[in-house]
């Protein structure tokens, strides 16, 4: 037997009892006559003390040990004199009686403690010793945990977990897809899952009623922060259900995971309409941590002579509680914030209202303390408040001052992590305009039902029609989105010939489903949650990387297994394949 018991489970209340563990070393230091050693595993640190007077030649063996050797050992539990209050097992120590090294260990590259010294690609290069590291591991657990309750509570509710393929023909959900070769039929190739979308809606013609999965998709996008070119997703489809049936059984396990992991008692979800959400916030993924919703001041800014804001088709208004007093450098600051290429507006127009009363603005060339008036009063601005203000195109200018929302909320410490808003933001639209492309494309996915009361409108106004499309959203995350499906076919075609695709191109990718669609499919929707952004919000991480046991960087690629990679020209003749790179 290797172990009695773990590193993390002994307490004063077993004093005097003989015990084998077996861990890691931590850290070794020499003091007097005795070698105190932290032995780790992964269910926390336990002090062995290897005395010279008791032993002395074990005291020699464990001199010459070194950092992350793996080693067992057998000893008494004592009454620790100096006590640790920082961790569990800080009362107590083990006076070593035998020492086994199983495995020596090179030094390691950077320390496993907390807080490590070793930089972001080193600790991923080493990402086997990084999750080593309490905090990283703490992460996984909880991921552990999370999928645990959620598996559990959708088995309650008579949900059937069904696994479907990896290797499949392409999904179109707008981002590019993972390809793979297959040497059975050269020349051809499979897709890697976007999404199950296609396959839990046929597991709905088949009667299946309630699936769900936790499940890798793969898109070839860009990366940031919340976006890894492999992610999961908590993937669920249900029959014979409406809009509300669905928001139900998910707010319900959102609910369950909070209480259940967290302890926390969220209240009802808000639901706010997509064309609110963007009127309010200038996002489809709103942060209601905190108000500061955007006021339109158009009306009250024409026809005093200032050109920017008579040639505005918007212009919104947020009112900062408290930063009357904000530095000529501070707005500067903002100025440069809301110029930044990403965020793309050209300038920022501000009223302060002192704590005196008084009204200064940077426009005051052409309003009048009385006109400005009028702007504090719709803002509902307090003397002591700062009103920020932008104009341009409503839509571009909308999500440009939800940006600058976000900064002040950071600013003003209003977005607290341990604080949790959540909504359903709903009633998207179905289609989107590419004005370049010239096209319309689905907001969601060609699967998304219309609102059966805007189906007139795909003939005449297809942009106008709203579908039973529904995000959920916490603190400014979208952690998961779904919709009512389309279930007859004659509606399916419709949708794909607004979308550009001929009769053929239809058939050709889509006829699998259409085709199911012709024997008695039910009525069905469903919904997928990000499974990584879900834990990285429970664990207040910035980035979904830090709870995946094995993330890729921001270039896509796994720096520790060095993929992707060449492979072998044997490889690419089997597949037919030939490889031409562009010259640099
Ligand atoms: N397949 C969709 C997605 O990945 C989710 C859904 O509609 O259920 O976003």
């Amino acid at each position: 037997m290797y172990r009695t018991n773990t590193c993390g489970e002994l307490r004063i209340t077993n004093l005097n009892q003989e015990v084998t563990l077996a861990g890691w070393v931590q850290k070794a230091r020499k003091f007097g006559g005795m070698i105190f050693v932290d032995l780790r595993d992964r269910y926390g640190i336990t002090q062995l003390v290897f005395n010279q007077e008791i032993d002395a030649a074990l005291c020699e063996q464990a001199a010459k040990l070194g950092r992350e050797w793996v080693v067992q050992v057998t000893g008494k539990i004592a009454e620790r004199s100096n006590k640790n209050p920082n961790i569990p097992t800080g009362d107590i120590e083990i006076i070593a009686s035998k020492l086994t090294v199983l495995n020596p260990s090179e030094t390691p590259p950077f320390t496993i403690e907390d807080e490590s010294d070793g930089g972001d690609d080193l600790r991923m290069k080493y990402r086997y010793l990084d999750l080593r590291r309490t905090p990283v591991r703490a992460n996984l657990e909880l991921r552990h945990r999370m999928a645990f309750a959620t598996r559990s509570y959708l088995n309650e509710n008579r949900f059937l977990e069904v696994e479907t393929p990896v290797l499949i023909g392409s999904t179109p959900e707008g981002a590019r897809d993972f390809v793979v070769p297959s040497r059975m039929n050269p020349g051809e190739f499979y897709a890697l899952p976007q999404s199950p979308q296609t396959l839990k809606q046929l597991l709905m013609v088949s009667g299946f009623d309630r699936y769900f999965q936790i499940v890798k998709c793969f898109r070839d996008e860009d990366l940031r922060a919340d976006r890894q070119p492999e992610f999961t997703q908590i993937d669920c489809e249900m029959s014979f259900v409406e809009q509300e049936d669905i928001l139900n059984i998910f707010e319900g396990l959102t609910k369950y995971l909070f209480k259940t992991i967290k302890n926390i008692d969220l209240p009802d979800f808000p639901r706010l309409p997509y064309a609110d959400a963007m009127k309010l916030y200038g996002s489809d993924k709103p942060d209601t941590r905190f108000g500061m919703q955007f006021v339109e001041i158009k009306d009250l800014t024409t026809g005093k002579g200032f050109g920017v804001f008579d040639g505005a088709e918007y212009v919104g208004a947020i009112r900062v509680e408290g930063c009357a007093s904000y530095t000529r450098k501070q707005i500067d600051e903002l100025t440069e914030f809301v110029k930044r290429p990403q965020i793309g507006a050209k300038g920022l127009v501000y009223v302060r209202y002192d704590a005196d009363g008084s009204l200064k603005s940077s426009v005051d060339k052409f309003y009048s303390p009385e006109d400005l008036q009028k702007w504090v009063e719709k803002t509902e601005a307090k003397p002591g408040d700062l009103i920020l203000i932008l104009c341009g195109v409503t839509e571009k200018t909308q999500k440009q001052l939800g940006e600058l929302r976000l900064e002040m909320g950071a600013r003003l410490g209003l977005r607290d992590k341990n604080q949790y808003n959540c909504l359903w933001v709903v009633d998207f639209p179905l289609l989107e305009y590419d004005e370049e492309l010239n096209r319309y494309f689905a907001k969601h996915h060609p699967f998304t039902g219309p609102k059966p009361e805007d189906i007139p409108l795909l003939e005449t106004n297809p942009g106008a029609v709203r579908a039973n499309a529904y995000d959920i959203v916490i603190n400014g995350v979208e952690v998961g989105g779904g919709s009512i499906r389309i279930h007859n076919s004659e509606l399916q075609k419709k949708m794909f010939s607004v979308l550009g695709f001929s009769d053929e191109q239809a058939q050709a990718q889509f006829g699998f489903l259409m085709n199911a669609f012709k024997y008695g499919a039910p009525p069905h929707g469903g919904i997928a949650f990000g499974l990584d952004r879900f834990v990285s919000i429970f664990a207040g991480l910035d980035s979904i990387r830090d709870c995946i046991a094995f993330p890729k960087n921001n270039s896509g690629r796994d720096v520790m297994l060095d993929a992707p990679s060449v492979i072998a020209q044997e490889q690419l003749d089997e597949l037919y394949l030939k490889i031409e790179l562009p010259e640099k």
